[in-house]
């Protein structure tokens, strides 16, 4: 199978599954969202969603989260992975929105990687699902299972994976793409146990076919 006819029957599969595919992380906006990435770094979404409403009432918007003092947010999302630098990084990502950016959250990778707390991840997050820019966000699960669909080869790192990604799937997909390849990664193809017996993708799987060839063969001794 070539490269593109693997990436095709992948598309294909996930079209059809789930057409619709988007983050799990609620948000009404830009800043909120970016707020909700930051948090999110080392923790669940549904971690992220349960701490936020009440984080977002308290700091509606840049100017407000400006003004805060870390003290404050940490109070507010103590629950979370690593709440002491994330509330730093919230603050400073505040004052730098307001200082730079006019109270908005800007819309290109360069910039966003300059905030407080901002990866290449988080940017790419971002300015994919507000924007629909074609940026892919490798995180763990898109990692392993570009990897195991062999969507990627021998990629060591995620930019080396997301590189792949982006040179292979049709432009306009690749904001949902993510999507697919994460939601894949949490409910079927997990790192440990994944359902391979339910997944409808292990006729092309490379993951699957080796791990198959490597199960013991039945004898019939006896019969
Ligand atoms: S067949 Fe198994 S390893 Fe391959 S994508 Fe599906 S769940 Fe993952």
């Amino acid at each position: 199978m070539t490269i593109k006819e693997r990436y095709s029957k992948v598309i294909a599969y996930f079209q059809q599954q789930a057409p619709n595919a988007e983050t799990e992380l609620l948000y009404d906006n830009p800043f909120q969202l970016l707020v909700a990435v930051v948090l999110s770094a080392q923790c669940t979404d549904k971690r992220v969603n349960l701490t936020t409403p009440a984080l977002f009432e308290r700091f509606p918007d840049a100017e407000a989260l400006s003004n805060a003092s870390v003290e404050e947010v940490f109070a507010l999302i103590r629950s979370i992975s690593y709440p002491n630098n994330k509330a730093k990084h919230l603050v400073g990502l505040g004052k730098m929105l307001m200082e730079q950016f006019n109270g908005e959250v800007p819309m290109t990778v360069e910039e966003l990687v300059r905030l407080p707390g901002v990866g290449r991840k988080t940017a790419n997050v971002i300015t994919s699902v507000v924007d629909a820019q074609p940026n892919m966000a490798v995180d763990t699960h898109v990692f392993r299972v570009s990897a195991r669909l062999g969507l990627t080869k021998n990629a060591r790192t995620p930019l080396a994976a997301e590189k792949q990604l982006i040179r292979h799937l049709p432009k306009e997909l690749v904001h949902i793409a993510h999507h697919w390849l994460i939601l894949h990664g949490r409910y079927v193809c997990t790192a440990r146990s994944p359902q391979c017996s339910g997944c409808g993708l292990s006729d092309i799987c490379v993951f699957y076919k080796r791990t198959q060839a490597k199960q013991p063969t039945k004898t019939t001794h006896g019969k």
